[in-house]
């Protein structure tokens, strides 16, 4: 907090009322991937942090995850991991169910993706419950991986509890209130 890049980076994310349902307060990054010195300076902030700390694993969730960790992981000299949703990988998995308003869904990772004892991060965009984080912890962990930290580029307001610790660059740029 505090680092004059921050209001560029907000500004730079979109919000869309009412997508992809009635209340939802859309946090859309899509537009930060427009803004080069916006997207620069999100993956930067990562690459700052984490550069140091000897991680050798980045692994991005499906699929917003994915348009930010690869950068992360060659900056930091680490392996990008893809956590996907179910039915796309194509080799041996391991999966981890977590919970959505409605109904559950599942995270998937390649047995033999990560080594046990590797230390890793967890990309995402954004963060609300925590269930998605915690279900990408819980494969890693399974995995014999530890788990460093969670980083995700927005956090809003209501995040809960996590099993780790967690890092937003951003906060939610909106609230139905
Ligand atoms: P949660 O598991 O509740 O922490 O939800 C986080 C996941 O849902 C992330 O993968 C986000 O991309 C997505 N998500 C949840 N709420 C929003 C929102 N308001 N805007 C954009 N994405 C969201």
């Amino acid at each position: 907090k505090g680092d004059p890049r921050l209001q560029g980076i907000s500004e730079a994310i979109r919000v869309v009322p009412h997508f992809p349902k009635p209340g939802i307060m859309f946090q859309d990054i899509t537009t930060l991937l427009l803004d080069h010195k916006a997207f620069k300076d999100t993956v930067d902030i990562f690459v700052d942090r984490y550069r140091d700390m000897d991680i050798s694993v980045v692994a991005g969730v499906e699929a917003r995850g994915f348009m930010f960790g690869p950068a992360i992981a060659l900056a930091i000299g680490a392996k990008f991991v893809p956590l996907r949703k179910p039915r796309k990988l194509p080799g041996e998995v391991i999966s981890e169910a977590y919970e959505l308003e409605y109904g559950t869904d599942c995270l998937e990772m390649h047995v033999g993706a990560v080594e046990p004892g590797e230390r890793a991060i967890v990309i995402d965009d954004l963060v609300a419950t925590g269930g998605t984080l915690s279900a990408a912890i819980r494969l890693l962990e399974r995995s014999e991986a530890e788990v460093v930290e969670c980083a995700c580029v927005i956090g809003l307001r209501e995040v809960k509890v996590m099993a780790c610790l967690l890092h937003c660059i951003s906060d939610s740029a909106g609230s139905m209130a």
